[in-house]
């Protein structure tokens, strides 16, 4: 038997997440390909670990005192780890979303009592985009401080002594690649940098879903996007501050359909009820396992990040009418 953690207060939930054996991701690579369970943090998702860093980073640089207020722009997620983590150490939120979001990340961050500040999704460029918004409202705040995920390099800290520093414990030292995708680009980062601060020969893949830029960054060079998706949290149109100096050894693009048939197989066959983001990221740990397989690597082990929880989408990924509406495939269990 596994033994049950015990924790000291609620902020110690975060992180040292379990790490799971993908049965038919590793059937289909031909080698092990390991999910960590990242949904399994307080807030349901990967999240919750950007948010204590950045908190615990602007408390320690003085900025955020007893009873000040966090504002944050996010797709939600960083939203309702913010709102936690504030929770517990008595902060207010402000948080700033596009309102194309799932219900759900809404609902939540009003039941857990952050203001939300909901805009119209723009482009980056656009002053009313929702972290152009977020900076603003935090200067216009009295004790506030602005969290800023993207550029703020306390987010990828937390993967660089979290994340990266669980999996070679979980893994035992031996890990022969790792990928996922890029929101802020904060895990992808931190966690290669991690990986090859203790082993350079870990490979690091940025898995890129269609409409973000980067995959042609790191193949060509140019930021440049093709497509789009409807994955939600993930897809990057610029080099944030925490995507600067990622090691990046290879790149994949991976479509939504890919992502899905992750999402339902890992649903039906394993019983992992998960969001996009982490259906892509298995299409793409699948991926590097086939290549690193073909190059020989003695049966190599790959690590991805499982990043949220499927309840979190009931009404637009589990929903047969939004999902036909975006024109995607509907899971058969769904269908009649
Ligand atoms: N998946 C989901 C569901 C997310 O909300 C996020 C965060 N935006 C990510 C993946 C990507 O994480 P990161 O910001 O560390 O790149």
């Amino acid at each position: 038997m596994i033994a049950p953690a015990k924790r000291a207060n609620t902020i110690d939930l975060i992180g040292n997440t379990p790490l799971v054996l993908l049965m038919g991701p590793s059937e289909a690579a031909g080698c092990e390909i390991w999910g960590k369970c990242e949904f399994a943090n307080p807030g349901g998702s990967v999240k919750d670990r950007a948010a204590l860093w950045i908190i615990r980073d602007a408390e320690a640089r003085g900025e955020l005192k007893p009873g000040g207020t966090v504002v944050e722009g996010t797709a939600g997620n960083t939203g309702i780890g913010i709102a936690l983590v504030a929770n517990a150490l008595g902060y207010k939120t402000v948080i700033v979303m596009p309102d194309n979001q799932s219900r759900e990340k809404m609902d939540t961050l009003r039941a857990l009592g952050a203001e939300l500040v909901l805009v119209p999704p723009t482009k980056f460029a656009d002053c009313n985009h929702f972290v152009h918004t977020s900076r603003r409202l935090a200067e216009e705040t009295e004790g506030a401080v602005w969290a800023n995920q993207f550029d703020n390099t306390a987010n990828r800290k937390a993967h660089i002594e979290g994340t990266a520093k669980e999996l070679w414990e979980q893994l035992e030292g031996r890990i022969d690649g790792f990928t996922c995708a890029a929101g802020t680009g904060g895990t992808i980062a931190g966690v290669g940098m991690g990986l090859k601060e203790l082993d350079e020969k870990v490979v690091v893949a940025l898995t890129d879903p269609h409409g973000a830029a980067l995959y042609n960054y790191y193949a060509h060079g140019e930021l440049k996007a093709e497509g789009s998706s409807v994955a939600e949290g993930i897809g990057q149109g610029r080099i944030t501050g925490n995507l600067e100096g990622a090691p990046i050894d290879t790149q994949f693009r991976i479509s939504d359909e890919e992502g899905l048939q992750w999402v339902s197989r890992l649903l039906r066959e394993e019983g992992l009820c998960l969001g996009l983001s982490s259906g892509i990221n298995v299409a793409g740990a699948v991926e590097l396992g086939k290549q690193l397989v073909a190059e020989g690597r003695d049966n190599p082990r790959v690590a991805t990040i499982l990043c949220d929880i499927g309840f979190r989408y009931l009404s637009s990924l589990y929903n047969p009418a939004w999902l036909q509406q975006k024109g995607l495939p509907v899971f058969d269990w769904l269908s009649d």
